[in-house]
């Protein structure tokens, strides 16, 4: 092992590892890019997160930096969970859910538990945290809550951020915080620490007091946006403070998190749903804006569209004809609603009308295992993300941009011309209530046409997003691979603001450097991997 590697071992209570297979191992998470670790470590506890800080700290403070990549189970699609230092990985050890207060559902957990875990305790309590993405299974909290994640019941509930009331952070030179909203005197009171929190607290304040009008100023008409660092509610008008909202969404690039408190929600399994399709996009967009327009707001607006159902169709013919034979929709909407039975009753009796007014059919259905047959059709789309065309795979190069809903039709059309443009075959799915969809164009990164289409096909489509007044990532974040557009998303003084924030919680640049600020495309293309795979999806357990 090196050098630093058996320092770091006989400092902390976890492994330190470095072999060629580990470092291998680390190397890729669920994006296109690959980024080799100098070493992993595996923290006990916080106190090793420290003490791998400390270290770093030491060193960067004598001119050397060696960065530190916080990671969960490595299922990041833009290259958040790479690294070429130190790299922290959770699920290992730091995995347990800590506390859980049934009288009011706020729970209290590790970075490294398991989301699905965490989920399936919650609801053996009749709760949940509605802001699971659709990789809950083999995805951690420390994830979510780094990345901001949201998946299909976002659309009434909101994102991970929604929920997250108190984070505790080791910063980047080892001290601990613990985060959550503070009033007036007890800022006053962080304001006059000594401390690198002290600093920290004074920076922050500092920037959005001098920044206020620039800060107010901006905002996207989207519902969903992970994209930069969210700076919007962490001072309020009645003086309080809170730096928990900075954090969530930050990626690792502003401090490593140890433990998460979350609040949850009630949950209630018995739903209505509606499966509706339409002959064309537009009546699609006007069902989607009335359907947003409801008092009685759906639990989710989920689509997949006729394009996909084609695509799929062609390798797992039996699969698609079962759940909805040829010919095709232009679009297929799942509309769920959750709500108490008298208002879901009230609720699915308005969705009718809309339907009945837009779609060219619809079904009902409130029995479980009726639905979770047609939600079936939904998932049809993790088929169209692991299918290829000779070497060619599909690939997440184009997958997370947001438009304002009244944009929706011409997002999609948009995006079979510019697949078209490009000669890809093309379907789409994802959460049509918030205007955010996915496509994944199969792509050989082996050679260099297909690594030159995935850099021409992102410009291309983050061009047409912003275009449309949109957002570059709903749920997935900057990580590597989007934060080169972060710019043109936010323009240069929005842009300069959260540099800033970067060197007042990271002056080293130390912390996940390369992910969301200061990246540009020539940092990106040199770590495209040629050979895109899925191990991330299915083993993240350590190795030694
Ligand atoms: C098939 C598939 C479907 C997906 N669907 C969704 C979806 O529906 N919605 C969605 O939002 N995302 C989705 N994702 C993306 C990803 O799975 C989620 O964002 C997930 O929450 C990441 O969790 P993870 O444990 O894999 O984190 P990782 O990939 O390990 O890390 C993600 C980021 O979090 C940081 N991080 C991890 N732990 C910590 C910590 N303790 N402190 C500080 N930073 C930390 C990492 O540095 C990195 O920046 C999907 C991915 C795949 C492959």
């Amino acid at each position: 092992m090196s050098k630093i590697g058996h320092y770091l071992q006989e400092h902390v209570t976890g492994e330190v590892l470095d072999t060629p297979e580990i470092r291998r191992y680390f190397a890729t998470d669920a994006s296109i890019l690959t980024l080799p670790p100098m070493l992993v470590v595996y923290p006990h506890d916080e106190n090793d997160v420290r003490k791998v800080a400390r270290f770093s700290w030491q060193l960067a403070e004598r001119n050397r930096v060696i960065p530190i990549t916080a990671r969960g189970s490595g299922t990041d699609l833009g290259g958040a969970a790479l690294g070429q230092g130190l790299m922290v990985v959770f699920p290992a050890h730091m995995n347990r859910i800590v506390e859980f207060d049934s009288k009011s559902g706020s729970v209290t957990v590790e970075p490294g538990v398991n989301f699905g875990k965490l989920q399936q305790t919650l609801m053996t309590h009749g709760r949940f945290l509605p802001s699971y993405p659709a990789s809950l299974e083999y995805s951690t909290i420390g994830g979510a809550v780094a990345n901001n994640a949201s998946g299909d019941k976002s659309f009434k509930y909101g994102d991970t951020r929604k929920f997250v009331r108190g984070l505790r952070v080791v910063l980047a030179n080892g001290e601990v915080i613990q985060t959550g909203r503070l009033n007036k005197r007890e800022l006053s009171r962080k304001l006059g620490l000594s401390t690198f929190e002290g600093e920290i607290y004074r920076g922050i304040d500092a920037l959005l007091e001098e920044k206020q009008e620039t800060i107010g100023k901006f905002s996207l008409p989207v519902t969903r946006n992970t994209a930069g660092y969210q700076l919007a509610n962490v001072k309020n008008d009645d003086g309080s403070f809170d730096l928990t909202p900075l954090f969530v969404g930050s990626q690792g690039t502003l401090g490593i998190v140890t433990e998460v408190t979350l609040e949850t929600e009630v949950h209630n399994p018995e739903t209505t749903l509606f499966v509706a399709t339409f002959d064309s996009l537009d009546a699609a967009q006007q069902a989607i804006m009335e359907l947003r327009a409801m008092s009685e707001v759906p639990s989710a607006i989920e689509m997949v569209d006729g394009k996909l159902l084609e695509t799929v169709a062609a390798t797992n013919p039996s699969k698609v004809k079962t759940l909805m034979p040829a010919p095709y929709p232009a679009i297929v909407l799942l509309v769920e609603f959750d709500d108490v039975e008298r208002a879901q009753r009230k609720a699915a009796k308005r969705a009718q009308k809309i339907f009945n007014t837009y779609a060219a059919a619809c079904q009902v259905e409130t029995e479980l295992d009726k639905q979770s047959r047609l939600w079936k059709i939904r998932e049809l789309s993790t088929i169209a993300a692991v299918q290829s065309t000779g070497h060619a795979k599909a690939v997440p190069v184009i997958d997370d941009g947001v438009v304002p809903v009244d944009k929706f039709a011409e997002y999609i059309q948009g995006l079979y011309e510019l697949c078209r443009r490009n000669k890809l075959p093309v379907g789409v799915w994802g959460h049509a209530g918030d205007g955010n969809v996915r496509v994944q164009p199969h792509l050989d990164l082996s050679q260099i046409g297909g690594r030159q289409t995935a850099f021409r096909v992102m410009e291309e489509y983050y061009k047409l997003v912003i275009g449309l007044g949109g957002t570059t990532s709903g749920a997935y974040n900057d990580g590597r691979l989007r934060a080169p557009y972060l710019k043109a998303l936010y323009g240069d003084e929005m842009y300069a603001i959260f540099e800033k924030v970067k060197q007042v919680f990271d002056p080293y640049n130390m912390l996940n450097p390369g992910v969301k600020v200061n990246v540009t495309l020539d940092d990106i293309r040199p770590l495209v991997r040629e050979d895109y795979g899925h191990v991330h999806r299915f083993d993240h357990l350590p190795r030694s």
